[in-house]
């Protein structure tokens, strides 16, 4: 059955690199529609964004969390820019540098005029953190719209997938203004991507 998958994945497969930022004053400015993805370190968010616009490495997929440390700017088709933040929340990275990244990621989310949408990734086993929760609730506070994307399902049983949406969906009740949706994922097995581009392609017109 036709899902419009090709055309999507030929526009999305049209994307070019911009630049990488240590301070959200470096962020080249631009006007396109723009979507980012954020999440813990080793969430799947280079595997997802590669996986969204067909590339082996758009996003490089590292096995060292915490190492993308800055905001990676894509732009699809001259149409739609898409930005990867750096992952917050890993261990090892010292306190200062952690800080520095919080700053940097609130600054990008609460001053960046042209950000449409805000994907927050969830690993589907691992669940909502209080590290995420405090992004939902900058996202909301600086008025700007977000979706969860739940990783890495293909671990996971459907019973507990299914779960995961109940409890996430009660606490999402909190952010009615600013919460779109759930989206349940598998880069691996190339789930639930094609509806993470028509809703990108879709709120890009908008
Ligand atoms: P990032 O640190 O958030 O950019 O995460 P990566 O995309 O680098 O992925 C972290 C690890 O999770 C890697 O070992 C990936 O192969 C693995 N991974 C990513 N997405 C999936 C998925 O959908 N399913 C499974 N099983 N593993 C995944």
């Amino acid at each position: 059955m036709p899902d419009g998958s090709r055309s999507l994945n030929l526009f999305f497969s049209k994307n070019n690199f911009v630049g990488s930022f240590n301070a959200f004053s470096e962020v080249s400015e631009n006007y396109l529609p723009e979507f980012c993805f954020i999440g813990r370190s080793n969430v799947g968010k280079s595997s997802i964004i590669n996986a969204i616009t067909k590339s082996k490495k758009l996003a490089k997929t590292s096995k060292t969390p915490g190492r993308t440390q800055s905001i990676n700017l894509f732009q699809i088709n001259e149409k739609i820019n898409i930005v990867d933040l750096p992952g917050y929340g890993y261990a090892k990275v010292s306190r200062v540098k952690r800080d520095e990244l919080t700053n940097l990621i609130e600054s990008y989310i609460i001053n960046r005029n042209n950000l449409k949408h805000v994907f927050v990734l969830i690993d589907c086993k691992v669940g909502i953190k209080d590290k995420d929760i405090d992004i939902c609730d900058i996202i909301s506070e600086s008025n700007k719209k977000f979706s969860i994307v739940l990783t890495k399902i293909d671990k996971c049983a459907i019973n507990f997938i299914k779960s995961q949406n109940v409890s996430l969906i009660s606490l999402m009740n909190n952010y009615k203004l600013h919460f779109n949706k759930i989206f349940s994922t598998s880069s691996t097995k190339n789930m639930g991507i094609i509806d993470i581009q028509k809703n990108i392609f879709n709120l890009s017109k908008k």
